[in-house]
């Protein structure tokens, strides 16, 4: 054979057939005499198949232009391509929620409302967020460049204040020792938001990431209070009052909007312009993740309509283009929104080999100092990585694991955009962080396509907001964060 490695995965979408280079992120579309000749190469058809449709001239210009191609190493290639992966190890990311137990109830929420955590600390202390962050930065991940801190899922983080104020006040100090900076998010459910607590977190420089599912109706079905009442109105109010004050930033106006997807989610294109008009410019759409016994869950039976409300999202996103304009699709051009991000890696033409850092260059802390690769496993004591007393585990299972060692993934087309299914869910779903669930690899696999044929038109059709797209993507992956 001449060309012994394939990275073609060729797919129908409408009434097309692509053909896309999962290496080097290349697409193409195929006309039918190409479309047959892949299938030359691919050793399903044969020459004299090819004779029998099209003549020697037709043939011979065909496979010309693609072994071109070829010989550049595209598609089909004589050695095995180099990848570089982009990924970022230069950040360690620590996630610290100062306590495991919330004011609300949200149908879905992984913590239990933080129950799980029955047993355990359930709140940091001012003394031992020092001791923490001193493990952290001068041995755990002595290493890392910079950092960030999330105060994040699990609870809600601003049931303890007190913990974000010292955390803040350490990470100055650890700032001054090394020089090593570190970034400080938010993420809360918003109702906690006091004007005392915007101020301390605008003259701080503390990203604020909100919790909001939607409009009022969609977001009230699912997260409401201890007493069963909607949230939605606190939060909006809250946000508006953070956007309305003229003495506050722009980095605090510039507030992230977290949604979560599940079986009950209405639309995403609403779900983008409802978060656009309260002013939300960038956002995250991740799905829920769930025992598929949850009536919350994506499963094989409601599988059909998310794949349909993403291809509302792209022809959304299409239509826009129709104006010239990518308002919407940069809304959600960051690394943890489904689309989004293979839309971003697309665009930056980045290819990855994980799916998240977790227990690479991600730890989370319990309360109590234990230390596990992300909140999502915080419990789960056969996923503990050690303590913050420094009694490590011999074996971190979770620095082996990439697409590359993991099975099904070795052999996906879809490996270099996706990077693997999220290993909590995995062991959701399947008990065991090495098998991802096979149908968020359905719908994972159906957004890249869509994503593809997405980049397709935007560079056809609008190439100077393909290039300003590009150049802002750029922008922000060689800002210090
Ligand atoms: S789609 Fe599934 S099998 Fe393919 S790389 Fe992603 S998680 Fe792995
Ligand atoms: S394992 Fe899943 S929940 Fe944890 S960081 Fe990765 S993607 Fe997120």
């Amino acid at each position: 054979m001449k060309y012994p490695f394939n990275y073609t995965k060729r797919f129908k979408e409408k009434d097309s057939v692509y053909a896309f280079d999962y290496a080097h992120l290349a697409l193409a579309e195929l006309d039918e005499l190409y479309n047959d000749c892949f299938d030359y190469y691919e050793e399903t058809t044969s020459y004299d198949n090819l004779l029998k449709k099209w003549s020697e001239d037709e043939i011979k210009e065909a496979t010309t232009s693609l072994e071109e191609l070829f010989e550049e190493g595209y598609y089909f290639s004589k050695d095995e391509v180099n990848y570089q992966f982009l990924e970022d190890y230069n950040k360690g990311l620590i996630s610290l929620p100062p306590v495991h137990q919330c004011n609300l109830q949200c149908s879905y929420c992984f913590a239990d409302q933080g129950k799980v955590f029955h047993g355990e600390e359930r709140s940091f202390t001012l003394e031992q967020v020092e001791k923490t962050l001193r493990f952290i930065y001068y041995n755990y991940m002595k290493d890392y460049k910079k950092y960030r801190i999330d105060f994040v899922s699990g609870g809600e983080p601003l049931l303890n204040f007190d913990v974000i104020r010292h955390v803040k006040q350490v990470s100055d100090k650890l700032y001054e020792e090394s020089k090593k900076p570190m970034e400080l998010w938010l993420c809360t459910n918003g109702t906690l938001l006091t004007d005392e607590i915007i101020k301390y977190l605008d003259e701080n420089n503390i990203n604020i990431g909100i919790s909001l599912d939607g409009d009022e109706s969609q977001h009230d079905l699912i997260r409401r209070d201890v007493t069963g009442q909607g949230t939605y109105q606190k939060i909006v109010n809250n946000i508006a009052r953070i956007k309305n004050n003229k003495e506050l930033t722009r980095h605090t106006k510039d507030i992230w909007g977290l949604v979560v997807i599940t079986s009950k989610t209405k639309s995403l294109v609403e779900i983008l312009k409802h978060h656009e008009s309260i002013g939300l410019k960038n956002v995250q759409m991740k799905i829920v993740r769930l025992e598929k016994d949850s009536e919350y869950a994506i499963t094989k039976e409601n599988l059909p309509e998310l794949k349909q409300k993403y291809d509302e999202l792209f022809d959304f996103f299409h239509e826009e283009l129709n104006t010239n304009s990518v308002k919407y699709i940069r809304m959600i051009l960051n690394d943890n929104d489904f689309a989004g991000k293979i839309v971003r890696r697309l665009l930056l033409r980045y290819v990855v080999q994980n799916r998240c850092q977790a227990g690479k260059s991600k730890v989370s802390i319990a309360a109590n100092g234990d230390l596990y690769p992300c909140d999502s496993f915080v419990g789960m004591e056969e996923y503990k990585l050690g303590n913050i007393n420094g009694e490590l585990k011999k074996e971190n299972p979770f620095l082996k694991l990439t697409i590359q060692t993991n099975d099904p993934c070795s052999n996906c087309w879809a490996r270099y955009l996706c990077g693997g299914d999220c290993y909590h869910n995995s062991c959701l779903v399947n008990e065991s962080i090495y098998k991802p669930d096979e149908i968020i690899c359905e719908v994972e696999q159906h957004v890249i396509r869509r994503a593809l044929i997405y980049l397709n038109d935007l560079t056809n059709r609008a190439p100077s907001q393909h290039e300003f797209l590009v150049e802002l993507l750029e922008k922000r992956q060689n800002m210090l964060f």
